[in-house]
Formats: structure tokens, C-alpha cells, sequence
């Protein structure tokens, strides 16, 4: 007779002793090298104890026991700095709780550990893209937040709005304060995407300057000249073209209905010259 081995070990293994403090829940991780630390497993509803055990019970058996300690880790990064292997590395802080990512300096052996701005040890996804981000722009750093509320004014950062469905690129600038620009990339798993295209976003706004200064200016300031004007109204989130009409002093100005910012620069000029010339056909007529 042949006995089949239950799955006891699994289901007698599920009590992860969880704890509620501070508004999550959170589990000790045991270490005989360093003391072991606390780990806030993310779960703020003081109701929701069995999903944390469950998260606790993941943490410890995939990321502690094949992976070793954290805090161990983060000291050796804080006192040692980089292994000899590989340029770039991320790794989780135990002590402020969020991912850190590490680069090598050009031409230096040495390099520095920068806070990703992610305080979610679960955002694996958000952690790549930030950490790419960061490693592939010299200029501009590129944070990617994995909720609203992590994102800082003064940090250019993309995140996703789960009340709309999509990321959005939070810009920093210094003038006017910074502005939001709402991105194409749909569903929380498309990071990569919003990544690529707010990397994007940022090079036009490198070249162009920021947009959100030359709305508040354009709306401001009184014309002296007759040119038609073109600009992204970060507003009317909507490229907009001025033009000077007999009837008003101020001119008037319309929404060409192209609502990327980053939209192909000739599209948006075909169609304000589309505008320009179907109104003066318009004002012509009456
Ligand atoms: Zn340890
Ligand atoms: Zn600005």
C-alpha cells in the first residue's frame, strides 16, 4: 500500500506570528547574525490578519530563508558599498523601509546608493522601472511612485492613478511648482510603458522648456504682436492655438483636440494650420 504524503507540512507551516503596530501589520524576521529585524508586510487594514500571516508566511520562505537576511544585506551596503560584480544593484533598506538603488559613478570603482522613493517591498515591477529609470538618465532622475501619495512636488516621478486607470507624470519645476501630465500607458502593469513615454515627456520638456510656465504665461501676458501662437495648455490639457481676430482685442483661443503632449510636434502644427486656415475661411465669409 502506497501512502501519499499530505500537504500537513505546508498547512501546519501558516503560522507567521503577525502583529499590528503603527497602522500595518508586521512580522519579526529572525536572524542569528544581526538580531533579525521587523518587517512591515503593507497590509493597513488592522481586519485583514490572515492576509498578512499569508504575506509574512511568502516573505519569510522565498525571500528570507532562499534570498538570506535583509538587514544583513542593507548593512553590508551601508558599510561595505558595492560587490566587485555588476554596475547597478537594488536593495531594500530594513532600516527606512524603502528600495534603494545602486550605481556605479562613470568613471569611478565607487558609486552611490539613492532612494527610489518606493516604499512598498512588494512594487517588484515599480522597482524595476524606477531603478531603470535612474540608470539610464544622467540628466534628469525619473522616480516611479507606486501610489499617489508617495509622489513628492519637488521629484519628477510617474505614477499610477488607480481612479482613472492609468500613470500619470508628476513634473517638478522650480517656477511654477510642478505639474501633472497625464500619460497613455493603461493598467498598473504597463510601468514600462508609462516609464518609456515619460522619459520621453521629459526630453521635450528639457528641449522645449516647461509647459506648464508657458500656459500660465501665454494666459497672462497681453499680446502685442499678431502671430498666431501655439502651445500645450497644461490646463486645458489640450494643444491650443492663439489667433488674433478683428472682433476681440484678446484674439481667441481654440483647442486643437490633441491631448499628448508629446504628440509628433508636425501633427500639432498641421492641425493648428488646419484651424488657422478654416477660421480665416470662417471670418472671411461672415
Ligand atoms: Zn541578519
Ligand atoms: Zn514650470
Amino acid at each position: 500500500m502506497v501512502f501519499r504524503k499530505e500537504r500537513s507540512r505546508v498547512a501546519g507551516n501558516s503560522g507567521a506570528k503577525v502583529y499590528w503596530i503603527d497602522d500595518d501589520w508586521c512580522v519579526d524576521v529572525g536572524c542569528e547574525a544581526c538580531g533579525g529585524y521587523r518587517m512591515a508586510l503593507q497590509v493597513p487594514d488592522e481586519l485583514q490578519r490572515e492576509l498578512a500571516q499569508a504575506r509574512a508566511q511568502a516573505f519569510l520562505s522565498r525571500v528570507h530563508e532562499r534570498g538570506g537576511c535583509l538587514a544583513c544585506e542593507a548593512r553590508q551596503w551601508r558599510e561595505r558599498g558595492a560587490p566587485s560584480d555588476g554596475d547597478s544593484h537594488v536593495w531594500w533598506d530594513t532600516e527606512s523601509h524603502e528600495w534603494m538603488a545602486w550605481r556605479k559613478l562613470p568613471g569611478a570603482r565607487s558609486g552611490v546608493s539613492v532612494p527610489l522613493g518606493i516604499r512598498s517591498f512588494w512594487a517588484s515591477q515599480e522597482v524595476r522601472a524606477a531603478a531603470r529609470a535612474l540608470w539610464s538618465s544622467d540628466r534628469i532622475p525619473l522616480r516611479v511612485a507606486a501610489a499617489p501619495g508617495d509622489v513628492a512636488r519637488d521629484s519628477t516621478t510617474i505614477y499610477y492613478d488607480p481612479g482613472v486607470g492609468r500613470w500619470k507624470l508628476h513634473a517638478a519645476c522650480f517656477d511654477c511648482g510642478g505639474f501633472e501630465l497625464a500619460l497613455t500607458s493603461f493598467g498598473r502593469g504597463a510601468v514600462e510603458a508609462a516609464c518609456d513615454e515619460g522619459l520621453g515627456c521629459l526630453d521635450l520638456i528639457a528641449r522645449e522648456g516647461c509647459p506648464n510656465c508657458r500656459t500660465v504665461r501665454e494666459r497672462e501676458t497681453a499680446r502685442e504682436s499678431d502671430e498666431p501662437c501655439i502651445w500645450f495648455d497644461t490646463q486645458m490639457r489640450d494643444w491650443v492655438l492663439w489667433q488674433p481676430i478683428e472682433e476681440f482685442d484678446s484674439g481667441i483661443t481654440l483647442p486643437l483636440g490633441i491631448g499628448r503632449f508629446d504628440a509628433r510636434r508636425a501633427l500639432v502644427y498641421r492641425a493648428a494650420a488646419g484651424l488657422l486656415f478654416d477660421s480665416q475661411l470662417f471670418l472671411d465669409e461672415s
